[in-house]
């Protein structure tokens, strides 16, 4: 279970954006790594704080994450992943202007030990889905043109930096002596240059491939929303890891449904003579065809709800309803015989409108529809 992203910044749900931003700013300076070296709690610390204001911070994601929680952008079955140490510095420019996260830039290689690994590029694509898709949840099997390194590309150790992945350089000043790690620009902080590569393989060893990526949409989904595929981005050079494959979801128009939010809405038409006799509908759900009653004497506007038809929750909390909306259509041209047939019944009690207590108001039940 994943920690609440406003108790890891200890603000409450109404904080405003600037609150949201000076409590990570707290956090990020008193868990910096620099201060902390080798301290594990305050590096997570760090990097959950990091991830909550990745989130909180951005005004789209914040009310993403109000609704949907962490489901919103792990998407259940994707390995969310955390940021890492690079995408939190680049966060930093926003944070604390423009200086500040360049006062960093040597740090990266610290970090950790070792040198740092470079990750590969993301790659975004749309993915296009039906209602009954999102409805109950699919798989789908995407093409994706992935940098792959090139087969028989192979490394050496960077002779600038020895495999460190930085320089040093030490400067004297009125301070005294100072000196400053900054990424090796032989190896671009990698460690590694490349030793032999095949035709076709770019100055970095990589090469485009074609490769079917098979997607797990969990039920539920939105328009806009996107999931990440951890690890299926274009590969990074040398002893780098490859990046993620964002997912941008699409929701296709439906014939006759209509979504808000996990409910689903159908307008019916049923002629004048199946209102007063009753009858029997064929309607459409994301679950194919369904045939529903419509008693005799029923009122247009009458809203018919059938529970659970609608779509699963993304939290995993149960399923929206199918609202049926009953409209009577009233002809537009009569026959004379049926004109004469009308103006009979003109003062015909059964014809004179009567609601009771039971036929309730449009107003009440569009209150019932949201409680
Ligand atoms: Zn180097």
């Amino acid at each position: 279970m994943k920690e609440d992203y406003y108790e890891i910044l200890g603000v409450n749900k109404n904080a405003s954006s600037a609150e949201i931003k000076k409590a990570y700013r707290k956090m990020a300076i008193k868990y910096h790594p620099d201060k902390n070296t080798g301290d594990s709690k305050a590096e997570d610390m760090f990097k959950k704080s990091a991830e909550a204001y990745e989130v909180l911070g951005n005004e789209q994601k914040r009310a993403k994450y109000d609704r949907f929680g962490h489901q919103a952008f792990d998407g259940g079955g994707f390995g969310g992943g955390g940021m890492n140490m690079d995408d939190i510095f680049s966060q930093f420019g926003d944070i604390f202007g423009g200086g500040f996260g360049g006062g960093f830039s040597g740090f990266g290689g610290g970090f950790g030990g070792g040198q740092r690994r470079t990750k590969g590029s993301n790659l975004r694509i749309r993915v296009s889905l039906t209602l009954e898709e999102i409805a109950n949840g699919c798989e789908k099997k995407i093409k994706v043109k992935r940098k792959v390194t090139a087969p028989g590309t192979t490394y050496k150790t960077c002779t600038t930096c020895n495999g460190t992945g930085q320089v040093t350089r030490v400067t004297n000043t009125i301070l005294g002596r100072m000196q400053t790690a900054s990424p090796c620009g032989t190896c671009s902080g990698t460690g590694q240059i490349i030793d032999n590569k095949p035709d076709g393989a770019d100055p970095q060893g990589l090469m485009m491939q074609e490769e079917t990526v098979s997607i797990k949409i969990p039920a539920g989904v939105e328009d806009g929303m996107q999931l990440k595929v951890s690890g299926k981005g274009n590969d990074a050079p040398g002893n780098g890891i490859p990046g993620d494959l964002l997912v941008a979801i699409e929701e296709k128009e439906h014939a006759t449904l209509q979504r808000e939010g996990d409910n689903l809405h159908y307008d019916l038409y049923i002629s004048y003579s199946e209102a007063v006799l009753g009858t029997s509908k064929e309607i459409d759900t994301v679950s194919g065809k369904v045939r529903i009653k419509i008693d005799e004497g029923v009122q247009s506007g009458k809203i018919l709800r059938l529970k659970g038809k609608g779509i699963s929750s993304i939290n995993g909390y149960g399923k929206g309803d199918l609202l049926v909306h009953v409209n009577v259509w009233t002809p537009r041209t009569l026959s004379r015989e049926q004109r004469e047939f009308f103006e009979s019944m003109a003062d015909d009690e059964n014809f004179r409108p009567n609601p009771e207590k039971s036929d309730k108001s449009f107003f009440e039940k569009v209150k019932d529809m949201f409680s």
